[in-house]
């Protein structure tokens, strides 16, 4: 990720300084510069697509919110620039592959703060945002309700982890304030994800809309799906990633005539172990076997651990097992847990009597597997 940023930072600071060069030694650039100052809130507003403390918690349009702007940021650099590494032939896109996979771990282990052992990190990084961002662009709105909604979200020091599985989460206020501080997390991993299985796949040449969430013909905007499709002889699908999103869907298909199916990943994975309240990363072999040999010819998207070379008696931190089990709650139920969250009992347990139950899963999607491919 580190390399990533920093690259990232160093196009700003290109254009930066390019920018400043000419603001101070051609006057027909600082001329246009002025008129676009002279604008006033209406520039800033333009502005503030790109990086704003919100008035609302999530912050709501016009004025965009702060995580939908990190994550379309981040999922730029994936589908609009890194790209173009995969299309230099298979074995850069099998790298693509694996590199992308790696980031979609990261972005989900940023949500790792939630859990009340940790609540004493997840306080300092909030503190961290605050005082490196400084409060004129963290709160530039200024009201008072996004302010005292973050110092509510400071002094929680239970787990900031929705129902299921907390059984008495904090209010929605406190949750979606800590949520704006991230690049839209597991709805985000989850779009990339997606996005990766259907360039691993033939069933039509993947326009990513991801960061086009809205279009526009002349005086008209509508809200297309995610993905489109285009396939031979004029075909053109919609997809819609995740469920919810039908009358979206729907609207966009009476205007334009593009049929638009909604899918998912299977299972609706990512899962968040009940232990420890940490999502699931993708395990190194999978991430192996999907970025090397792609999507299994037989759809199978379960790997099992007691097959796999670095399962080392079941030390492997990244198996994952469904059992019914006391969660953190105290509470009973059948759940995904890290097997290593697991008691030592309950692992001695599973390991000699259905080490099958020890699995790692493929990030692919539910709905496109019969999908001809072309
Ligand atoms: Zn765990
Ligand atoms: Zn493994």
């Amino acid at each position: 990720m580190r390399e990533v940023l920093r690259r990232l930072a160093i196009s700003a600071k290109h254009l930066i300084v390019l920018d400043d060069f000419l603001i101070n030694n051609d006057s027909e650039y600082r001329r246009i510069e002025e008129k676009l100052e002279q604008m006033g809130e209406d520039y800033l507003d333009f502005c503030r697509e790109l990086y704003f403390g919100g008035s609302k918690t999530r912050g709501n349009p016009p004025l965009g919110s702060r995580q939908m702007i990190l994550s379309d940021i981040f999922q730029y650099i994936i589908t609009s620039r890194a790209y173009y590494l995969a299309v230099k032939d298979a074995n850069y896109k099998k790298k693509f592959v694996k590199i992308v996979m790696y980031l979609v771990n990261q972005w989900l282990i940023m949500d790792c703060f939630g859990p009340r052992e940790v609540s004493f990190l997840r306080r300092e990084l909030m503190k961290t945002l605050r005082e490196s961002i400084g409060d004129r662009d963290f709160f530039e709105a200024g009201d008072d309700y996004h302010i005292r909604r973050f110092e509510e979200t400071l002094e929680y020091d239970d787990d900031l982890i929705p129902k299921p599985p907390n059984p008495h989460p904090p209010d929605k206020s406190i949750l979606d304030t800590y949520d704006s501080l991230f690049p839209k997390i597991r709805g985000g991993p989850i779009e990339i994800l997606v996005y990766l299985y259907l360039l691993q796949r033939r069933l039509g040449f993947v326009v990513s809309l991801l960061t086009q969430q809205r279009l526009i013909s002349g005086d008209r905007v509508i809200t297309p799906p995610d993905i489109l499709l285009l396939r031979s002889k004029g075909e053109v699908i919609g997809l819609e990633i995740g469920r919810g999103k039908e009358k979206q869907s729907a609207d966009f298909s009476l205007v334009t005539g593009i049929p638009t199916f909604s899918i998912d990943l299977v299972e609706r994975q990512p899962f968040r172990c009940d232990e420890c309240g940490r999502w699931i990363t993708y395990c190194d072999r999978v991430i192996e076997l999907y970025s090397e040999r792609g999507v299994p010819e037989d759809h199978n998207y379960v790997i099992h651990c007691i097959d796999c070379p670095y399962f080392n008696d079941g030390e492997c931190p990244d198996i994952m097992c469904y059992i019914e089990s006391t969660n953190r709650y105290g509470v009973s139920r059948k759940a995904r847990y890290h097997f290593r969250c697991l008691d030592s009992i309950t692992r001695r347990e599973v390991l000699s009597n259905n080490p099958e139950s020890l699995v790692a899963y493929y990030p692919l999607v539910e709905g496109l597997e019969k999908f001809p491919e072309e």
